[in-house]
């Protein structure tokens, strides 16, 4: 009974809700064209497969298009001005127009902002565009072009080539073939967040569910917020690790805090009579309709089942698995999308889309209570060297050293954690930092990360935080999971740790390699170095 929604349709006209992209910008030479070492002559200009009909795509779909560009040969005198300008009006006749050309002219000893893996281009490109990176995405063939956009809150696509580097590929955020391949999913992932069909009218009351822990939630609330503006009333049902940070999300009248046996990491058995209490609590809401918002290695039809037996009339969810009459909108998600646009693709197979105005990032309440503690006045960084799963934790050792190395940089250090994270948060302070574990909860330690320069975290739920605060994070993140998928979404950021270590791709909980060589290798320097790179200055 895979029910359909109201009829009508929006083939004449633009998809409601914001899209995700304005521009896309585009790496030159083994992107767009054959990589010519120092290229000053138009006839030696050759486009890759494809490149035309893809850029044509891009155009027709209203994307702006510019060209970021590192062209060092500049600096080092291989060519003049005049020869690469006639190098660009050859790509262009070929290849068609371009909005704008961002170049660095600079080499790697002059230490300019805008030689990528710097994000300076991309800034420059977003603001001739009229736009902001996080409503750009960037296609290049190496690691340089990926950090760039990263480092400017941008997407980034890989598109490897025989020279791109097998580390640079493991470390991508995504991963196309080729370029055409590059610009399918940008369009792609673009349509899945709006509704394919309208709604004829606002829903009543709507059950939206999201189990498991803080950053579960936090990643979840683009869709919710979707749901919301859809919605009369939006009634949430989280787990007790995910309580806090669902009280932050906007768009939710009422929460219901429920321990969901085939969600929980550590469950106890399940308990007949819980379940019945469970249903009975969930037929008390009197909702209309049902989004199970969940990760892409969770079922949604347990609690679909409880659903039907408390009688919702209509159940949406991602499910791979056959859901029988379990679901009337069976959604289906590739691997690797984003998780925030995860949820929102559901959202709007359910017919729930953002209001204009409402970019496709997270975000928190407007009226979150200061934190308990006095912040120092200036600027900080924060370290937060805990995570709910050890796997995805830096080692404290390494934690250590990375504040005495950023205090030695001149920076004043803030160290945070949970209430159950004292002992670390003391130990990797006395190296530099001010120990602030168990001061704030979930609200405090939002507003000490909103105030910060730049967050310093693993693959948990302060990182998704600092991104619905704006805040850049330094990623020290164990590719247990891919990071195109949990990364901070829509902020500056720079990812570190060995993406190619052998825990990739585990989901484990507690690292299966001895040593956790993802994370116990991570450089200070480099620590440093990166939080350079997002806060100039
Ligand atoms: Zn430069």
């Amino acid at each position: 009974m895979f029910t359909s929604l109201p009829q009508g349709n929006w083939s004449d006209m633009t998809p409601p809700g914001p899209a995700l992209y304005d521009a896309v910008l585009l790496d030159r030479d083994g992107t767009l064209v054959e990589d010519v070492p120092y290229n000053g002559d138009p006839e030696k200009v050759r486009p890759l497969p494809g490149a035309r009909e893809a850029l044509d795509r891009l155009r027709a779909a209203g994307l702006r298009l510019a060209v970021v560009t590192n062209q060092s040969g500049l600096a080092r005198g291989y060519f003049t001005e005049r020869q690469m300008h006639a190098v660009h009006a050859r790509i262009e006749e070929l290849l068609g127009p371009v909005d704008h050309w961002a170049i660095c002219p600079h080499d790697d000893t002059d230490g300019c902002a805008c030689r990528k893996p710097a994000p300076g281009l991309v800034h420059e490109a977003a603001r001739a565009l009229g736009t902001t990176p996080s409503r750009c995405v960037l296609v290049g063939d190496i690691g340089r072009d990926m950090a760039a956009a990263l480092a400017a809150g941008a997407t980034g696509i890989l598109v490897p080539t025989p020279v791109t580097r097998p580390e640079e590929v493991d470390e991508a955020p995504a991963v196309a073939r080729d370029l055409p391949g590059a610009v399918a999913e940008i369009l792609r992932r673009d349509r899945a967040v709006r509704p394919v069909v309208p709604r004829p009218g606002r829903a009543g009351t709507v059950l939206v569910v999201r189990s498991d822990s803080a950053g579960d939630v936090l990643v979840t609330g683009p869709g919710i917020r979707a749901v919301a503006a859809g919605a009369e009333r939006v009634v949430l049902l989280c787990g007790p690790r995910g309580r806090a940070a669902a009280e932050l999300l906007p768009g939710v009248d009422e929460l219901i805090e429920w321990r969901l046996p085939w969600i929980d990491g550590s469950p106890g058995p399940v308990d007949g009579e819980d379940m019945r209490r469970l249903t009975a609590r969930l037929a008390a809401v009197g909702a209309d309709e049902a989004v199970v918002f969940t990760s892409f290695h969770q079922s949604p039809l347990p609690l679909a089942l409880l659903l039907r037996m408390a009688g919702v009339p209509r159940i949406s969810a991602i499910s791979d698995d056959y859901p029988g009459s379990l679901l009337d909108v069976r959604h289906r998600v590739p691997v690797g999308v984003p998780e925030p646009e995860r949820a929102l693709s559901l959202a709007a197979a359910a017919g729930f889309a953002l209001p204009a105005g409402d970019e496709p990032a997270l975000r928190l309440r407007a009226d979150l209570p200061a934190p308990a503690v006095d912040l120092p006045a200036g600027g900080y960084l924060v370290v937060h060297p805990g995570s709910s799963a050890p796997a995805r934790a830096c080692p404290p050792e390494r934690c250590a050293e990375i504040v005495a190395a950023l205090a030695a940089d001149g920076h004043r250090v803030l160290v945070t954690g949970g209430p159950a994270e004292r002992e670390l948060t003391a130990r990797v302070a006395a190296a530099g930092g001010t120990d602030l574990g168990g001061a704030t909860d979930l609200a405090g330690l939002a507003r000490i990360v909103a105030g910060a320069r730049c967050l310093v975290a693993g693959n948990t739920g302060p990182a998704h935080l600092a991104a619905a605060v704006g805040t850049p994070v330094v990623s020290l993140f164990a590719p247990t999971v891919p990071f195109g998928q949990w990364g901070p979404y829509r902020v500056p950021t720079v990812r570190l740790g060995d993406a190619g270590a052998a825990c990739r791709d585990t989901r484990a909980a507690v690292c299966p390699v001895a040593g956790h060589p993802c994370l116990s290798g991570v450089d200070p320097a480099r620590v440093v170095a990166a939080v350079r790179r997002l806060v100039p200055g």
